[in-house]
Parts: structure tokens; C-alpha cells; sequence
């Protein structure tokens, strides 16, 4: 079976869109996981949730998704996200509220817990230092925990007594065995890393790897909905830079 894995869409149709053209482009994939923020930040938040419900994607709730339905306070939140979220919330239909009220907080797929931020705090925490990780390994039974919220592709190993990191590229997959593993697939909508192509993984269980995957996509595209829709510019300038 293959899973393509997806995170922190937050609204980008257009980096989705070139991220399922790119997966349509290889062996088929059997289910497509999704690890929270479909909406936040970007211009197409209803359009990105209707492809996730066409498409059957196994999906958990981010900080993001549950901001943009009142469950928590936008305060949470800096302004600029705030700005966004009280943007967002307008534009949802009934449907929208919805589909993002049910949303779980974890799901276990086999071997694999998904979640947004982490096993302990599922909506708010990163896990983005060896110290995270190491707490985390604790809060979950099953082998492999799948995370997004950081918005940086990483995957932390549990060897031992050590928690080893380590930046996750396109060209070297990771080797899921008996160690524990906690992989951040990075982010479809708005990456972090410095590199501004859309970030996501497949997980091929036949041979056991977890693959990166980036993919260049109509930035501008993005860019140009955001300004027309009045989103801050510090959101459609950090796109472009991947920062
Ligand atoms: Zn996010």
C-alpha cells in the first residue's frame, strides 16, 4: 500500500493541486493522509477543503481549523495568523464548519499515529528539537507518529536511549524498521525550510520507506489571490521565500 502524506495545506489550492498532479504522476496511491491546516493563511481555504473531502483524506484537525470555527480564542494566535483566521472564517460555508468541527484530533492508520502538532498536545505543540521529540516518544504506543505544525520536514529517531534529527531531502528516503520514528513530511502551503516549494511525503509499505517530495508550483498564482483578498502581505511575501 502507498500513502501519500499531506500537511499545512492552510489554503494554497494551487501548491495542493500541483502536489496531487505530482502524486497522479506516480504508482498509484492507496489513501492520502492529511495532518492538519487545511485552512489559515491562504486564499482558497473552501475549494482546498472540497478536494480533501472528494478525495477521501484521512484528515486531523490543526490549530488553524479549529481557530477558524471559534473553538479557540484568536488570541492564540499573532496577528498576522488572527487576521487570516477572522478572513477565513468568513469565507466557510455551513459545510465547511462542519467538516472541520468533526474532525479528530489524533488518528491511528496501523503502525502510524497522525497528528497535527504532537502526541502530547496534539493542536499546539512542535515538535522541532531532540528534547520534543524525546518527551513525545512517550505519549504515543504505536511505532511511528506522523506530525505537522512546524512546517519543516524532519525526522526524529528514536536509537536507544538517543533521539537523533535529522533534515529531510528530496533525494534520500527514510528506512522505517523496528526504531521508532517521528517524521514531519513539511508543509504543502507554506513552507518553512528557505525552500518555497510544496512539501510532501508517500509512505510505500512494501518497502518500508517514507520519501520527501517537493514541488514547484504557481507561487504567483497564490500570491495574486492573497493581495486581491486583502490577506496581510508579510503572509504572501513569506511564500516566496519559504521562510
Ligand atoms: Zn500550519
Amino acid at each position: 500500500m502507498r500513502y501519500a502524506i499531506l500537511a499545512d495545506i492552510h489554503g494554497n489550492l494551487t501548491a495542493l493541486k500541483a502536489v496531487l498532479d505530482d502524486i497522479a504522476k506516480q504508482d498509484k496511491v492507496d489513501e492520502i493522509w492529511c495532518l492538519g491546516d487545511v485552512v489559515g493563511y491562504g486564499p482558497e481555504p473552501s475549494e482546498c477543503i472540497s478536494l480533501m473531502k472528494k478525495l477521501n483524506a484521512v484528515c486531523v484537525a490543526g490549530n488553524h481549523d479549529i481557530g477558524a470555527i471559534g473553538q479557540i480564542d484568536l488570541n492564540y494566535f499573532n496577528p498576522t495568523a488572527a487576521e487570516a483566521l477572522e478572513w477565513t472564517a468568513e469565507k466557510l460555508s455551513p459545510l465547511d464548519v462542519r467538516y472541520l468541527e468533526e474532525l479528530p484530533k489524533t488518528v491511528e492508520k496501523g503502525d502510524f499515529l497522525l497528528v497535527h502538532g504532537s502526541p502530547s498536545s496534539p493542536l499546539f505543540e512542535y515538535v522541532i528539537s531532540t528534547g520534543s521529540a524525546e518527551r513525545n516518544f512517550n505519549f504515543f504506543h504505536t511505532r511511528y507518529c506522523l506530525v505537522g505544525h512546524t512546517h519543516i520536514p524532519l525526522a526524529f529517531r528514536q536509537e536507544g536511549r538517543a533521539i537523533t534529527s535529522r533534515a529531510l531531502l528530496p533525494v534520500a528516503g527514510v528506512a522505517l524498521g523496528e526504531e521508532r520514528v517521528i517524521i514531519n513530511p513539511g508543509a504543502v502551503g507554506q513552507p518553512r525550510d528557505g525552500d518555497p516549494r510544496a512539501s510532501y511525503g508517500i509512505y510505500d509499505s512494501e518497502d518500508g520507506f517514507f520519501r520527501l517530495y517537493r514541488v514547484d508550483y504557481n507561487i504567483r498564482a497564490t500570491q495574486d489571490k492573497m493581495v486581491q483578498a486583502g490577506l496581510p502581505l508579510t503572509l504572501v511575501m513569506r511564500l516566496e521565500t519559504g521562510k
